[in-house]
């Protein structure tokens, strides 16, 4: 180990942080990880209960090649399908296929196609892109009640989360019918997605993912340590502040929000911008019900602006050990602010008020409800406002402080799933490490 060389601080041990601190390890670079909570893992943690379900942050779905990466292939369990459908109107349509076959969306689709133009919002972008109807009556919808801003109000760059095209999507449903794997589609953006890549689950849960990575840096991962500051000198980064001692740093990771990070950074006023950037709180009802296979696929989006929530997930229909035999778990994904009614109600209102909400869906959904677990996190979603596009975009490329490098979902700023962060860390800290040795 090179001990001339002050070590890299992480701040924050979720996915990003850990892969961060084991990729530098590799490297022989010396490293010191703070964590604010009791425990590792952030957004990628799972909860068990007594009765055998499995929770996580949402439903949680990861690579085959991601868990290879981390050295816990053997431990995953292969999850054999995935679908999704799009509830409408008291109609079911599946993704791609049934969407395809509405006559009033293919035909509003072309016409958008025949007459071009440079979309400037994400709701020009979607009409452009979908045609007039589907934008209207899908995506537009979902898009608010995710981010909770207009989507006349969000950048074209919102679209960029949706790269992967219909005809992959085509493809890539006909290899996992083939395959009898659930054959990722648009989970990674970094590495090329192809047959060979399928979705799978670890057994004991999503948390394994960082327990791996955690196992041999042990000896640098301080928990219950929050960075109270980042020092910076002549717009570089020198050291942080923890528990009021300031330790020095060769260079600083973050993984916190950027907002957070705006207010961590002392002696620059390089990223002040990002104190604005705003994320999209969530809670996820996880309702539980006797029974199995009561939504037509795994996820079924509800556009319809009288629904409670956007999206539902019964993670069981793809993930048969995350519920006990006979009885199922559907997540309801509601989009809210800080403190608002849906933020403060209680785990017994809200599923109550989502049991109502199903009823359309499922018609005997309160006769098979049996009680549910509530997640919050005030940091789902990044919400891409027009007015700060242009500070997002020079985030993309740097912080503006030397050796203060901001990583991972909320640090990048950016829809990243796990494995793109995994890719983009370790090629960040391939660059880092040569800089330092
Ligand atoms: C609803 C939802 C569904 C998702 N579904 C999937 C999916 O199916 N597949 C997939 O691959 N990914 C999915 N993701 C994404 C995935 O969960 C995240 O990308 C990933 O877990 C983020 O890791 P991170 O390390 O960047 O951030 P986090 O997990 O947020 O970790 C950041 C850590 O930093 C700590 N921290 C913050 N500030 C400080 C401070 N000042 N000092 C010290 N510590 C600090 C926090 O406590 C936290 O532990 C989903 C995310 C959401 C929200």
């Amino acid at each position: 180990m090179n001990t001339e060389i002050k070590p890299v601080v992480i701040v924050g041990g979720g996915l990003a942080g850990l892969t961060a601190a084991w990729s530098l390890r590799q490297h022989n670079i010396p490293v010191k990880l703070y964590e604010a909570g009791k425990q590792i893992a952030g957004l990628a943690g799972s909860f068990h209960d007594p009765d055998g379900f499995t929770y996580d942050f949402g439903a949680h779905f990861v690579t085959n090649r991601l868990a290879a990466a981390i050295g816990v292939g053997a431990l995953c369990r292969n999850v054999r399908y995935y679908g999704e459908t799009v509830y409408l109107k008291g109609r079911n349509y599946t993704y791609p296929f049934g969407l395809l076959q509405n006559p009033r969306y293919v035909a509003s689709g072309i016409a958008s196609k025949l007459k071009r133009h440079q979309p400037k919002n994400a709701a020009e972008w979607y009409r452009a892109e979908y045609g007039q109807t589907l934008a209207n009556e899908v995506a537009i919808p979902l898009t608010e009640a995710w981010s909770g801003a207009a989507a006349e109000d969000l950048a074209t760059s919102v679209g960029d989360k949706l790269q992967a095209g219909i005809a992959q999507s085509i493809v890539h449903k006909l290899m996992a019918r083939f395959t009898q794997r659930a054959v990722t589609n648009g989970y990674s953006h970094d590495m090329p997605e192809n047959p060979h890549v399928w979705h799978v689950y670890p057994k004991g849960g999503l948390g394994l993912l960082c327990q791996k990575l955690a196992e041999d840096l042990q000896d640098c991962i301080q928990l219950e340590s929050p960075v109270e500051a980042i020092l910076v000198e002549n717009e570089q980064a020198v050291g942080v502040r923890v528990k009021g001692i300031e330790q020095p740093a060769s260079a600083v990771i973050s993984t916190a929000p950027c907002h957070i990070l705006a207010k961590l950074v002392q002696g620059s006023d390089a990223v002040k911008p990002l104190s604005s950037f705003k994320y999209r709180p969530m809670v996820f009802v996880n309702l539980r019900l006797h029974g199995r296979g009561l939504l037509s696929d795994t996820v079924v989006w509800t556009p319809e602006r009288d629904y409670l929530f956007f999206r539902l997930t019964e993670t069981p229909l793809s993930m048969p050990w995350l519920a006990p035999e006979g009885k199922t778990l559907i997540t309801a994904d509601i989009g809210c602010e800080i403190g608002d009614e849906i933020w403060q109600m209680s785990d017994e209102e809200l599923g109550e008020r989502c049991i109502e909400h199903l009823r359309e869906i499922i018609p005997d959904a309160r006769q098979r409800y049996f009680g549910c677990r509530v997640l919050k996190t005030p940091i789902a979603y990044p919400v891409f406002l027009s007015q700060y596009e242009e500070h997002r975009q020079r985030l993309a490329h740097s912080t503006g402080i030397s050796g203060l490098y901001s990583i991972g979902r909320n640090g990048e700023f950016a829809h990243l799933l796990m494995e793109d962060i995994y890719w983009r860390t370790t090629s960040k800290m391939r660059q880092l490490a040569a800089n330092l040795n």
